[in-house]
């Protein structure tokens, strides 16, 4: 009973909580409230905040561009409607992997 006891009072990281969540915004193009994370270890990674996220979306396709603290909170938002992908394999073998693991 008591080792049941302490496997649950392993302290947890708030940041670690944090890295998991998913935050919202609504895109002032398509007013769609869009979701989105952040990969697993990528605020550790970050030097300078806020940083931008770009969420591609929508038909015809634009971006929503977040910016983020330290602290996972949306700081602004920006869009663009003009967006160009490289059409090279690097480019696209880049895409599928993010389509197949997003965070
Ligand atoms: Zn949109």
């Amino acid at each position: 009973m008591e080792s049941t006891l302490r496997s649950q009072t392993v302290p947890i990281n708030p940041r670690e909580i944090k890295k998991h969540s998913v935050l919202s915004q609504k895109c002032p193009i398509c007013k769609q409230e869009i979701s989105f994370g952040v990969e697993h270890g990528f605020l550790e990674k970050v030097e300078r905040y806020p940083y931008p996220h770009v969420i591609l979306h929508g038909d015809p396709l634009h971006a929503l561009i977040v910016y983020i603290d330290a602290d996972f909170l949306i700081r602004g938002a920006d869009t663009a409607r003009s967006i160009e992908i490289h059409r090279n394999s690097n480019t696209f073998s880049q895409i599928i992997k993010k389509w197949s693991n997003p965070y």
